[in-house]
């Protein structure tokens, strides 16, 4: 691994204590490039754009796939990254998905842990405050032909970030657009999803909702997804989530919340989800809790969900009641070493990693 430092590093201008989120990014990043059939050498390097032409596969044909995870930073200044071999195993599942070339482990996880260390004054500690990590892969050929691209390019940036208080919002359950096909690239991180998902989504703000709740493409009988989170429905005392499938994402964060629910003993069913089954219970009063959950927030609590043009209320638990709040501190206190972690989710960035290598 190359490490060049940066010369001119901008940490010294950077409350962690103060920032505004998402506009700072952090003073390196990781690059590695793919040609003739290989990965070269990955490297640390100061922070910075790259030059490309508008002939550049990825913006004519999509080749492009991405990770979103997190680093945190205890009261001690220890630096832990969650799951991530998760986000290691998913990017290049996306990668074989789109035909693209996957990433050797030592490139990820070593160029990830040496990012880290090189810029650990950048992780903030505050409650609520982390380093939102995106480790990316796309085509970089310059050839306006329509065919998998001989050349690609892996890289890492990242940004602190806060996790404010989200409050909670109304989500339309989708009867007409989908997010993912069946054979389709749903379940892979796809940055092409991104761009299919934000027109309907525009849609549903303008009928006053902040979010959509994907149903499946054969039938909208069925949730899939909230937004760019997966979902959970509380009937009575039990969790219902759609199981993953070729066109839901296979997220850490929900597969953490299955688990730390059935620590507590709490039943979950991940199986078909339908709309009318959803509708049913909130009729009977059975109905508890709909939120989604992924990396960047954790959590998102709905307050209403809207159906055909109609509004279905939520019922606001009492604090203390909702398992979506529950499960949710549950994560984050093992995500940010304030309780033990009994599943061995958190990975430790060694002070000197970077030098190791
Ligand atoms: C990233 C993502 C999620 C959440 O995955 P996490 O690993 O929990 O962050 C859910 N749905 C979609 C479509 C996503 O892209």
């Amino acid at each position: 691994m190359i490490i060049e430092k940066s010369s001119n590093p901008r940490i010294g201008n950077f409350d962690p204590e103060n920032f505004d989120f998402g506009d700072h990014f952090i003073d390196h990043m990781v690059i590695c490039e793919y040609e003739n059939g290989q990965w070269n050498e990955p490297k640390v390097m100061p922070y910075g754009p790259l030059s490309f032409t508008p002939a550049n596969m990825t913006f004519n044909y999509g080749q492009a796939c991405f990770e979103g995870m997190k680093a945190y930073k205890d009261k001690e200044g220890n630096v832990f990254l969650f799951r991530p071999e998760k986000n290691f195993k998913r990017i290049n599942k996306s990668a074989v998905r789109l035909a693209m070339p996957e990433v050797p482990e030592e490139v990820f996880m070593n160029g990830l842990k040496a990012l880290m260390d090189v810029d650990r004054a950048w992780i903030p500690s505050a409650e609520g405050t982390s380093l939102y990590i995106r480790p990316l892969i796309f085509a970089t050929e310059e050839a306006l032909k329509a065919r998998i691209s001989n050349k690609y390019m892996f890289a890492i940036v990242a940004t602190p970030v806060k996790s404010y208080y989200t409050k909670p919002v109304s989500v339309k359950i989708s009867d007409y657009y989908s997010r993912a096909a069946s054979g389709g690239v749903g379940a892979a991180k796809a940055a092409g999803n991104y761009a299919g998902a934000f027109y309907p989504t525009q849609l549903a703000i303008k009928e006053g909702y902040e979010q959509v709740i994907w149903t499946d493409d054969a039938t909208h009988e069925y949730f899939e997804e909230s937004g760019t989170m997966n979902v959970f429905v509380r009937i009575n005392n039990t969790i219902y989530t759609p199981k993953t499938s070729d066109k839901i994402l296979d997220g850490v964060t929900r597969d953490s919340f299955i688990q730390l629910a059935k620590r507590r003993g709490i039943e979950v069913v991940e199986g078909d989800v339908k709309v009318i089954d959803v509708l049913d219970a909130h009729a009977k009063g059975e109905l508890k809790e709909v939120w989604g959950v992924g990396t960047a927030v954790v959590t998102s609590v709905f307050e209403a969900l809207g159906y055909k043009g109609e509004k279905y209320e939520l019922p606001k638990l009492p604090e203390g009641e909702s398992y979506a709040m529950l499960l949710k501190k549950d994560l984050v206190d093992i995500q940010t070493n304030v309780a033990e972690d009994p599943f061995g989710w958190r990975v430790k960035v060694e002070e000197g990693f970077a030098e190791t290598l």
